[in-house]
C-alpha cells in the first residue's frame, strides 16, 4: 500500500525535461511488443535494470538496441509513444519534454520523417484524449553518427520547428558519450541555434568529455543533461563550472540512471548535492524510466530523502522546472498557475496546518520580520523553547525554534548551534533585514526550511502545564512566511485564542 510520502510525491505536480521515448516504455508496454514479436526471443531481463542492479554505460546502451528491434515500425511507435505520455501523465507529471532520435528502418518502411510524425500524432491522440498532460517534443542528434547526419537531422527538426504547431521545441544530443567528439558536430548544433531550435546536450558524461564540454559551453546550450563530471571535485573544472554559473543554464539531473548506469557511485555522491547547494538550476529527471525501472515520483523522492529537502524545497523544486521549459511564455504561465492551484490543495492535505505563503501575502496584518524579532526576544524564557524543541511534532516547530534561538543569543553577531544549523544574529544594523543560518559550513536558506508551526490549540492544552500564554507569546504561532526573496522571516499576530 502507498505511504503518505508516497501519495504526496505522487500528488505532487512535476515536469520532465530529460526523456527519452524508448528508454521510457514501460514493463506492461514491453510485454505487448514482446507478444508482438515473439521471435525476437526478447525478455525482461534484456530491456530493464532491475532494483540492485547495475550495469557499465556500454552495457546500458546495448539494452536500446534490444528495445529498437522490438520497436522498428510505426504502428511500434505510435503505441509506445501513447503509453509513454500517458505514464508520465498517471505519474503526475503536468509538462513533459519527449525526446528520440529518429530512425529508418528499411523492412518496415518506416523513414526519419515518418518517425517524428509519428511521435507527433500520439501526442496529438493523446491532446484530443485529454490525457492531463502537455507534451513537447526534441529531436534527437546520436553522436555516434556522425556530423553528416547530425546535419540532415537539424535540417529536420528544424522543419518541424516551423511546422509543428510549437511542438517541435528543441534538439537534444545524445548517444554513448565515448564515441565521437563534439568539435565534429558543432557547426551542426551552431545551425540548430540559429534557427531557433533550444538546444539540451549531455554534456559530461563520462570524465573523458572536459574539452568537449568547454568547446560545447560556449555554445551556449539551454539545458545541460547529466552534467556529471563537470565540477573540479570529479575531475572536471572550476572553469567549466564558471561557464555553466554564469550562463545560468539549468541542469537536468537523473539519479536512478547515473547510479544504475555507474556513472556516480551512490545516492548520497551524486552532484545535484554540489549543483543545489550553490542554488543553481537543477531540475530532477528520469532520463529512461523504463530501462531503470523508476518514475519521476520516486527521483523526487530519492532526492528528498538522500540530501534531506524538506517538502516546501521539494515543491519549489518542481515549480522551478517550469521555468527550465522549452515551453513559450503562455504555456509557462499556465503552468505556474496550475501548481498554484494544486498547492494550496496537496500541501494542505499533507500538512494540515501549514499555511502557504500565498495565504500570508494576502494577510494585511502582516507584521515585520524586525517585529517579530522583538517580540521573540522580549520573551527570553528557556521554558518555552525547551518545549518546543521537546514536541514530537518536531517538524513542524523546527523554524520557531530556530528562531527562538537567534532571540536567544539576541547579541550582534552572536553565533549559536541548533540542531546542526549554526544560527547568527544579525548585525545591529542589519537587525530587522536577516539572520544567517549555517549547517556546517554551507548557508541554509530560511526558505528550505519546514513552515509549519503549531496551532494556537495545541499551545491551549501546553500552556495549562506551562503558564497561561500572553498576548505575545501566541503571534509565535503564526511565524509562517519566508519571502522567496531572501533569508528573512516575517511572522504575524493572530491574537489569543
Ligand atoms: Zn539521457
Amino acid at each position: 500500500m502507498d505511504t503518505e510520502a508516497d501519495l504526496f510525491y505522487r500528488q505532487l505536480p512535476k515536469v520532465e525535461l530529460h526523456a527519452h521515448l524508448n528508454g521510457s516504455v514501460s514493463f506492461e508496454t514491453m510485454e505487448t511488443l514482446m507478444k508482438r514479436k515473439p521471435h525476437l526471443n526478447i525478455e525482461h531481463s534484456m530491456t530493464a535494470i532491475r532494483r540492485g542492479q547495475r550495469r557499465s554505460l556500454d552495457e546500458c546502451f546495448q539494452v536500446f538496441k534490444v528495445i529498437h528491434q522490438l520497436v522498428d515500425s510505426e504502428e511500434d511507435i505510435l503505441m509506445v509513444a501513447k503509453a509513454v505520455i500517458q505514464d508520465f501523465a498517471a505519474d503526475g507529471v503536468k509538462y513533459l519534454e519527449l525526446r528520440s532520435t529518429p530512425r529508418e528502418v528499411t523492412e518496415t518502411g518506416l523513414t526519419k520523417q515518418r518517425y517524428i510524425e509519428t511521435v507527433l500524432e500520439a501526442i496529438r491522440q493523446c491532446k484530443q484524449e485529454e490525457v492531463d498532460i502537455d507534451v513537447r517534443f526534441l529531436v534527437a542528434v546520436d553522436r555516434r553518427h556522425g556530423p553528416v547526419v547530425a546535419m540532415e537531422t537539424v535540417k529536420l527538426a528544424e522543419d518541424f520547428l516551423l511546422s509543428s504547431d510549437g511542438v517541435v521545441v528543441g534538439l537534444d544530443l545524445s548517444g554513448d558519450p565515448t564515441v565521437g567528439h563534439g568539435k565534429d558536430l558543432l557547426s551542426a548544433l551552431e545551425n540548430a541555434k540559429n534557427c531557433g531550435l533550444k538546444l539540451a546536450l549531455h554534456l559530461s558524461e563520462v570524465p573523458s568529455q572536459r574539452d568537449e564540454s568547454e568547446l560545447l559551453l560556449n555554445l551556449p546550450p539551454d539545458r545541460i543533461g547529466h552534467g556529471t563530471f563537470l565540477h573540479p571535485e570529479v575531475g572536471g573544472s572550476d572553469s567549466l563550472v564558471d561557464k555553466v554559473c554564469k550562463q545560468n543554464i539549468p541542469i537536468e539531473m537523473c539519479l536512478t540512471s547515473n547510479v544504475k548506469g555507474q556513472t556516480v557511485p551512490s545516492y548520497d555522491k551524486h552532484h545535484f548535492q554540489y549543483w543545489y547547494k550553490r542554488g543553481h538550476p537543477c531540475v530532477l529527471c528520469t532520463d529512461d524510466k523504463g530501462v531503470f525501472c523508476t518514475d519521476l515520483s520516486q527521483e523526487y523522492q530519492l532526492a528528498a530523502s538522500t540530501f534531506g529537502l524538506t517538502r516546501e524545497a521539494v515543491w519549489m523544486l518542481s515549480q522551478q522546472a517550469i521555468g527550465y521549459t522549452f515551453a513559450p511564455e503562455p504555456i509557462k504561465q499556465r503552468l505556474e498557475k496550475k501548481w498554484a492551484e494544486l498547492k494550496q490543495q496537496i500541501l494542505q492535505k499533507h500538512f494540515g496546518l501549514m499555511q502557504t505563503i500565498a495565504d500570508i501575502q494576502q494577510d494585511h496584518k502582516m507584521r515585520t520580520h524586525f517585529d517579530l524579532m522583538q517580540t521573540i526576544a522580549d520573551i527570553q524564557q528557556l521554558q518555552i523553547y525547551s518545549w518546543v524543541t521537546k514536541s514530537e511534532a518536531a517538524e513542524p516547530l523546527y523554524l520557531i525554534s530556530v528562531l527562538m534561538t537567534v532571540a536567544l543569543v539576541w547579541q550582534p553577531n552572536e553565533e549559536f548551534v541548533f540542531s546542526g544549523l549554526r544560527v547568527k544574529a544579525p548585525t545591529r544594523a542589519s537587525r530587522g533585514q536577516s539572520c544567517e543560518l549555517r549547517q556546517g559550513s554551507t548557508p541554509v536558506c530560511l526558505r528550505e526550511l519546514p513552515l509549519m508551526l503549531l496551532p494556537p490549540s495545541l499551545w491551549a492544552s501546553q500552556h495549562k502545564r506551562s503558564g497561561a500564554p500572553t498576548a505575545t507569546h501566541l503571534s509565535l504561532m503564526k511565524i509562517v512566511e519566508v519571502p522567496p526573496s531572501g533569508p528573512c522571516v516575517t511572522g504575524r499576530d493572530v491574537g489569543r485564542v
